[in-house]
């Protein structure tokens, strides 16, 4: 039979399958937390907290809402205060500079390096005297240039605040992405690397004074005692989602982190030579950077057209953010502002279906037709 007609249906995102694969288990799960009527800040989540932090190198973690709210209380939590100007790249999900805004801070964009991420070389010209934070966002599962931005950050006194939401399980220089600064924020919502059932996040650090205050900040400023020590909101990680997690969490890397880098590598193998699409870093190549491939973003020749001719033969793809870097949406106010590097890479960039719901075969598909496309 020849495989030219043959169609596979490659979902860029299988919402239903990334969790009914594995229905009995949550089921249990599920029976077990409502058999005790578990459902607020129980031992699930502490327990959750404690592996998270144990697998990342780091004393605590902290379960919260989801990481948009994980941002914003390690903003409150370390200190940055409204008027305060914070460094983020253009590159990522809004959540990001809107966290800092949410709290009355000034979001500055700046542009990307060639890897798609902060370029440390730019941080230097964006620092004023209101400058008190970097925000690096490890995106993609990848990891920035830390050691640059590292030092940046103790040559000008700024805190270091890493959006990590997409990044859970990377590492760079063999450090965990997330235990860079002061404190950083992990997302589970349902399609990232680690996802739950809904909404979900964690904050990340060393620090016990960020720990303490970030546990008083999501539950109302109460302490343990029920004592209102500050203003604060509710932003719990529900135990119900905690206990979800904890189950998939139990063999992540094994399972989870080593089953993307294993699709990682069929995409490499498979576009190998294919001249008109540039890759992410390939899985074997990690002295500096270990990839958690959250995402496979590739730069693309004629990125609409391989777009509808991916869809035609039932592979789903999605351009990031709806298109645009976070300083090119008008409402936002960032004006004539121009960061070349970041425009350029939103003419191109796309990604490829990358999850664990995806079979060997489906990877080669898709990237045998990504081929197709240009070489006929
Ligand atoms: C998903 C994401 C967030 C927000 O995470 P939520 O848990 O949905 O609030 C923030 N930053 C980046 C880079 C993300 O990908």
């Amino acid at each position: 039979m020849s495989t030219e007609t043959a169609t596979r249906t490659v979902p860029f995102f299988n919402y239903r399958k990334a969790f009914s694969d594995r229905l009995d288990e949550f089921t249990q799960v599920f029976q077990d937390v409502v058999g005790r009527g578990a459902f607020i800040a129980q031992k699930d989540l502490a327990e959750f907290e404690q592996n998270l932090a144990n697998y990342l190198g780091v004393k605590h973690a902290v379960g919260v809402g989801n990481a948009t709210d994980g941002l914003v209380l390690c903003l409150r939590a370390a200190g940055i205060q409204a008027g305060d100007e914070v460094l983020f790249p253009t590159h990522t999900m809004v959540a990001s500079p809107g966290s800092v805004a949410a709290i009355g801070a000034i979001p500055v964009p700046v542009d990307i390096d060639e890897t798609g991420l902060m370029d440390p070389a730019l941080l230097e010209a964006s620092i004023t005297e209101r400058t008190r934070a970097i925000m690096p966002v490890q995106l993609n599962g990848s990891v920035c240039d830390m050691d640059r931005i590292m030092s940046v950050a103790e040559k000008h006194h700024l805190l270091v605040i890493e959006d990590a939401a997409q990044a859970l399980g990377a590492k760079y220089k063999g450090k965990a992405a997330g235990t860079f600064g002061i404190a950083s924020s992990i997302s589970f919502y349902p399609a990232k690397i680690l996802g739950c059932m809904g909404d979900g996040g964690a904050v990340i650090t060393d620090n016990d004074d960020v720990a303490k205050k970030v546990r008083l900040l999501r539950d109302h400023g109460r302490d343990e005692d029920g004592e209102v020590v500050c203003w604060g909101l509710n932003s719990r990680l529900d135990n119900l989602q905690a206990a979800f997690l904890d189950l998939q969490f139990r063999d992540y890397d094994d399972t989870i982190v080593s089953r993307r880098r294993a699709i990682a590598r069929i995409y490499h193998e498979e576009l190998r030579g294919v001249e008109q699409v540039h890759l992410p870093l390939h899985p074997d190549n990690q002295e500096t950077i270990f990839h958690a491939y959250q995402n496979f973003e590739i730069e693309a020749d004629s990125r609409d057209e391989l777009r509808n001719y991916l869809k035609e033969q039932g592979i789903g793809t999605l351009i990031q953010w709806g298109g645009k870097a976070v300083h090119q949406f008008k409402a936002l106010g960032y004006g004539d502002l121009k960061l070349a590097r970041a425009e350029a890479f939103f003419e191109r960039c796309i990604m490829l279906p990358m999850n664990i719901t995806l079979s060997d075969e489906d990877a080669r598909y898709v990237a045998v037709t990504v081929r197709k496309f240009y070489n006929g």
